[in-house]
């Protein structure tokens, strides 16, 4: 029996997103042979120059998006993944007391079916049997990726069913989704404690401490995947991601030896399945044989 290529799809907020969660997961799979396909919901314009050795700062929108968008094409050569953009516009981090309103127009305003509708498209297309994305709360409180998981699970469920989204294509069940929970407490504390051990200096203090003060509580991870060789491509996506990660900054304070020994994977939850699997795993395909869909 021939066996398709499997396909997986990473549905991201922003321009880098892709960068800091589960990338190297994505590297591996790509190169294992699965097709991997990183989707950004916005251009990113409304991110702020993160990096103080950047140089310069960017507040036009459409500067902001030119720059981001050969940062992204530069990071998806590094994890050796395809990459599409939704093309919605960045809603910005509100901040403030009391915080203001998001700007018109930017994708956390835009009503649900119009916001999940091109992704829609996207899966038919692209066909991916497993679908990541971020967890009802982003995994940080942005609009994006809040609004980032609401299309990632619309477009889970709408995209096998013939009777919706009726202009943009052929259905396609994908048959698992799952988050991304590369920013655990578990992680960070275990990171930080291991620097600390190793008698080194660890940025991970005041996340630990502000993180043990909003009291958020710990999602279940289901899902282990061993990437370490991929560490090296991970990093050199962030770093294509100039504007937004500091190359002096915390994603690279880590030893890589100290990190490999410490944490070797990438985590996930698995959200739904369409097929049979027992947790936890070691493998987003677990279940999967690459067949399903071929005789429908
Ligand atoms: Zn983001």
């Amino acid at each position: 029996m021939t066996t398709t290529p499997l396909r997986l799809m990473a549905v991201h907020a922003h321009p880098d997103d892709e960068s800091s969660k589960g990338a190297a997961t994505t590297a591996r799979y790509s190169a294992e042979g699965v097709e991997v396909l990183v989707v950004s919901c916005t251009g990113g314009e409304r991110g702020s120059i993160l990096n103080p050795s950047y140089g310069r700062d960017i507040t036009d929108l459409d500067e902001m998006r030119q720059v981001r968008t050969v940062e992204m094409a530069e990071a998806a050569q590094a994890l050796g993944v395809q990459h599409r953009w939704l093309g919605f516009v960045d809603s910005g981090l509100p901040e403030g007391d009391p915080l203001p309103p998001l700007p018109p127009g930017c994708f956390a305003l835009v009503p649900l079916e119009e916001a999940a509708a091109p992704l829609v498209e996207l899966v038919r297309d692209f066909r991916p049997h497993v679908i990541t994305t971020y967890d009802p709360t982003g995994g940080y409180p942005h609009p994006d990726h809040i609004m980032t998981h609401r299309v990632a699970k619309e477009a889970f469920h709408a995209a096998g069913d013939s009777d919706r989204y009726r202009d943009r294509g052929q259905p396609w069940e994908p048959l698992k989704l799952y988050y991304n929970h590369d920013f655990s407490m578990n992680r960070i504390r275990s990171m930080h404690q291991a620097m600390l051990d190793a008698g080194l200096e660890s940025p991970f203090g005041d996340w630990v401490e502000s993180r043990a003060a909003r009291e958020i509580p710990e999602r279940e991870v289901t899902t282990r995947i061993a990437c370490s060789d991929y560490f090296d491509a991970r990093d050199g996506a962030l770093r294509a991601h100039a504007t937004q990660i500091d190359p002096d900054g915390f994603f690279f304070a880590i030893p890589r030896d100290l990190e490999i020994e410490m944490w070797p994977v990438e985590e996930y939850e698995l959200a739904e399945s369409r097929v049979a699997t027992t947790t936890p795993e070691d493998d987003l395909f677990a279940g999967i044989t690459g067949n399903e869909g071929l005789s429908a």
